[in-house]
């Protein structure tokens, strides 16, 4: 392992249109990581479908900083995401956008409390015209 390099957790929803092509984007960028998918990402941290989602994906995270000494968390929500409710409950691209920076953001407001040692990177991912995987920071 370099130096300077971080291992990080990334956190992505199970929907199969986003995650493969997100997957190598993410490795270009971060390097190496541990994956935690789960149905509607990020959103389990804030708004967690089940109780127990919370807890599971806040044991994975813990896993990960101690087995691979994760140094970063990668926080994601998706365009279009089902555990949302799609895209149809917004009226705009833009609003859902916003919409989703405001949920990572609470995501990530949960980490710095639990693990205060890790950096965090919010990302929004969609699909442009052309039907390619991009990635917003938000
Ligand atoms: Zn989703």
């Amino acid at each position: 392992m370099e130096p300077n390099k971080k291992v990080s957790i990334a956190v992505l929803c199970m929907d199969y249109r986003f995650w493969p092509d997100t997957l190598p984007l993410l490795e270009e960028k971060y390097g190496e990581f541990d994956l935690i998918e789960i149905a509607g990402g990020s959103k389990s941290l804030v708004l967690p479908l089940e109780p127990e989602d919370r807890i599971t994906l806040l044991e994975n995270i813990s896993i990960s900083i101690k087995l691979h000494h994760a140094e970063r968390i990668i926080l994601t929500n998706h365009i279009d995401c089902g555990a949302y409710g799609g895209s149809t409950k917004f009226k705009t691209h833009d609003k859902e956008l916003a919409f989703h920076k405001e949920e990572l953001e609470k995501a990530e407001m949960v980490i710095e409390k639990k693990f205060p040692e890790l950096e965090v990177v919010k990302l929004i991912i969609y699909k442009n015209d052309k039907d390619e995987i991009k990635l917003i920071e938000v």
